[in-house]
C-alpha cells in the first residue's frame, strides 16, 4: 500500500522534531524522554493560521484536555505548552481567557504545569495580561523572548507577581523598532535577562541550545542557588540534553505533536545556522 507525500514527510519529521501526528505518539515519545531522566513539555501543534475558526479552537481545547488526562493516566511527569492564538485569541480575548482557564484548572487537578508560549510581538500584551490573571495558581509559567526590547521591563514587572519565566531568544522575525535584529544583540540581551532572573526570581527555565548561555547559567546557578531548569527542543541537541540530565540537571524537552507542523518546521529550518548543522541534527539527533 502506497503512502501519501504528507504521510511520508510526517513520518520523517516524527522521530526528529515532532513526536508524530497523534496523542498516542506524544505519549509514547514522552515516555522515552522520561526514561532518559528528562521531562516532556508537550505542545499540540496549531497556531495563528486557521485559529479564527471556532471549531479548530474547540478541537485544540479538547485535545489538550485529553492530553492532560492521558498524561495523568500514564503517570507522565511533565508540562504542557499552549499558544494563545491556538486557544482563540484571534476570535476574542474573552474566548482565549475562558479556554486557558479551563485548561489550567484541568491541569492543576492532575498536577500538570501549563506553559504559555509566546508568539509574534503583536500578541505579547494579551499574553502577559492573561498570564497575570492566572499566575497566582503557581502551576503556570510564561515564555519571554530576548529578541524583544520590551522584555527587560516585562521581566521586571512580572517579578512582582512571583512569575515563573521560560527564557528564549525568540523564533519570530524582529522588527527594528521593537526588536533586536542581529543574533549578537539577541544573545547579549539573553545573557542580561538571564542575570536578572538569577538576581530576582525564585524559579525559571533557561530554554536554549546555546552552549555559551547554558555554561553561563550553570556558573550563575552555583552563586545564586535558584530553582533553575534547562529546556531544549525535541530533536535539536538531544545528546547534549541527555548528558546534562545524566549529570543531575533538570531538563525539559519541548515536544510538539499533531498535523499542523508546517509553521513549526519552518521556524526550525530558518534557525539552523548552516545546512550541515541541520543535516547533522536530523541524522544523528546528537548535534
Ligand atoms: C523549550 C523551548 C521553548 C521555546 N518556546 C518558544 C516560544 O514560546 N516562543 C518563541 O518565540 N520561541 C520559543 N522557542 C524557540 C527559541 O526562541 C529559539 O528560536 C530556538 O531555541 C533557537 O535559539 P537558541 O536559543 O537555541 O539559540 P541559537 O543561537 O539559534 O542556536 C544555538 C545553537 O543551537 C543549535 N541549533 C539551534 N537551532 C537549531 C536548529 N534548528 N537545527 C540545528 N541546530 C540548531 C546550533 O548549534 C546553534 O548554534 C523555544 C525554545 C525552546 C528550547
Amino acid at each position: 500500500m502506497g503512502i501519501s507525500a504528507r504521510d511520508f514527510i510526517e513520518r520523517e519529521m516524527a522521530g526528529r522534531w515532532i513526536a508524530g501526528p497523534s496523542l498516542k505518539d506524544a505519549i509514547e515519545r514522552a515516555r522515552q524522554i522520561e526514561s532518559k531522566r528528562m521531562e516532556p513539555m508537550i505542545n499540540y501543534l496549531g497556531e495563528a493560521f486557521g485559529s479564527n475558526d471556532r471549531k479548530k479552537v474547540g478541537e485544540a481545547v479538547r485535545t489538550y484536555e485529553e492530553l492532560i488526562s492521558l498524561m495523568a493516566k500514564n503517570r507522565i511527569k511533565g508540562s504542557i505548552a499552549v499558544k494563545p492564538t491556538q486557544l482563540g485569541l484571534l476570535i476574542s480575548y474573552g474566548l482565549l481567557e475562558r479556554n486557558y482557564s479551563e485548561i489550567v484548572k484541568e491541569a492543576e487537578k492532575r498536577g500538570i504545569f501549563v506553559w504559555l508560549d509566546m508568539e509574534e510581538s503583536k500578541y505579547v500584551d494579551d499574553t502577559i495580561k492573561l498570564y497575570k490573571t492566572h499566575v497566582k495558581s503557581r502551576t503556570t509559567g510564561i515564555c519571554i523572548q530576548s529578541y524583544l526590547k520590551r522584555s527587560e521591563n516585562d521581566i521586571k514587572a512580572l517579578s512582582g507577581y512571583n512569575a515563573v519565566v521560560r527564557l528564549v531568544k525568540g523564533a519570530y522575525k524582529p522588527e527594528p523598532e521593537t526588536g533586536f535584529t542581529s543574533r549578537a544583540e539577541v544573545t547579549e540581551n539573553y545573557a542580561r535577562l538571564m542575570r536578572m532572573l538569577f538576581e530576582t526570581y525564585k524559579k525559571f527555565t533557561i530554554a536554549t541550545h546555546d552552549t555559551g548561555m547554558i555554561t553561563e547559567a550553570m556558573k550563575l546557578e552555583k552563586r545564586y542557588k535558584k530553582d533553575v531548569s534547562f529546556a531544549m527542543l525535541n530533536g535539536i541537541r538531544n545528546g547534549y540534553a541527555e548528558s546534562l540530565a545524566s549529570k543531575g540537571y533538570n531538563i525539559f524537552i519541548y515536544l510538539p505533536f499533531g498535523r499542523e507542523w508546517v509553521s513549526y518546521a519552518y521556524r526550525r529550518l530558518r534557525e539552523a545556522s548552516n545546512f550541515l548543522l541541520l543535516v547533522r541534527s536530523i541524522l544523528s539527533q546528537n548535534a
